[in-house]
């Protein structure tokens, strides 16, 4: 166990992105022993074709909270409605307020250009966050804190106004199958919901090792192109051998509003990855060149 664990947030809009997006990524922190916490800013009783509100909700939060189970991790479900996410400062106050709480080390979460718009204002929110996080006369009840975390956001395929820029790539090949347990977990949603939503719903098998191979082929097909797409930083990060040959990843893109991921801080909160002189420049951004003092 690390003498002082690392604490993660992972911040989704519903009650399955932040295992969606870095499942993976979560087992390898709470592999190593440190605090891992899931939060979705809604309570998801939106996302199914026949079953809503509050019965969905309920379902949601079991099936969150045993996937989190799966890894060691906890998942926080704040009873919002699903669909409805804006950026009203009731939200944004709370989003300080639970970041405060758990003071993180590091935070992960959407980015703000998505198709859903529950994923954009949670986006929204935590950027909108992240400054205030350190202002102590705003939410005055919860101690402020003396530097904004690490932000990091998933990713994700959409171009416009600006495509994702992964920053940090994570090998995931060894730790698929607690990724496909995790999602395993969210029954409503991958053997319900989004085959009925995207049309395929004829396709999902009975019983459970049917389903669950199914799962593994589908997340596989989902997941392994995104290895190819970034091949460059992989190899980069993991060297040209190890590199050349992980077909799974998760990935990571820095966000400007948190603090730096330079190289002792990737080391630090990457405990995992390669401490290698050869990793990828693009930890820092040039606009924090001049910080705290170009900061207005
Ligand atoms: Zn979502």
């Amino acid at each position: 166990m690390p003498d002082q664990p690392l604490r993660v947030l992972i911040i989704g809009a519903h009650p399955d992105d932040a295992d969606v997006k870095a499942g993976g990524t979560a087992a390898k922190w709470c592999s190593l022993g440190h605090v891992v916490r899931l939060v979705s800013l809604t309570n998801g009783r939106a996302g199914h074709q026949t079953m809503h509100g509050p019965r969905l909700a309920q379902r949601r939060r079991t099936e969150a909270q045993a996937a989190a189970a799966t890894i060691g991790a906890t998942y926080e479900i704040l009873d919002h409605p699903d669909g409805e996410l804006d950026d009203r400062l009731e939200y944004r106050e709370e989003v300080i307020r639970l970041i405060r709480s758990f003071r993180p080390d590091l935070i992960l979460t959407h980015r703000s250009t998505d198709y859903h718009p529950d994923h954009r204002f949670a986006g929204l929110l935590v950027q909108d966050a992240s400054y205030l996080l350190t202002v102590p006369a705003i939410c005055p009840d919860v101690p402020h804190l003396p530097a904004c975390p690490v932000i990091l956001s998933f990713s994700d395929a959409f171009t416009k106004p600006c495509p994702f820029e992964p920053h940090v790539v994570v090998d995931i090949d060894g730790e698929f199958d607690r990724l496909v347990a995790m999602l395993y977990c969210h029954g409503s949603q991958f053997f319900e919901w989004l085959p009925y939503n995207a049309g395929y719903l004829d396709q999902v098998p009975a019983g459970a090792d049917a389903r669950r191979a199914w799962l593994v082929d589908r997340l596989r097909q989902r997941i392994e192109p995104m290895a190819d797409r970034y091949r460059d930083l992989i190899v980069q990060t993991y060297g040209p051998e190890h590199g050349g040959r992980v077909r799974l990843i998760e990935a990571f893109e820095v966000s400007e509003y948190g603090s730096p991921l330079d190289l002792p801080t990737r080391t630090r909160l990457f405990p995992f990855l390669p401490n290698s002189s050869q990793a990828p420049a693009p930890f820092t951004r040039k606009d924090w060149v001049d910080l705290p003092s170009g900061r207005e």
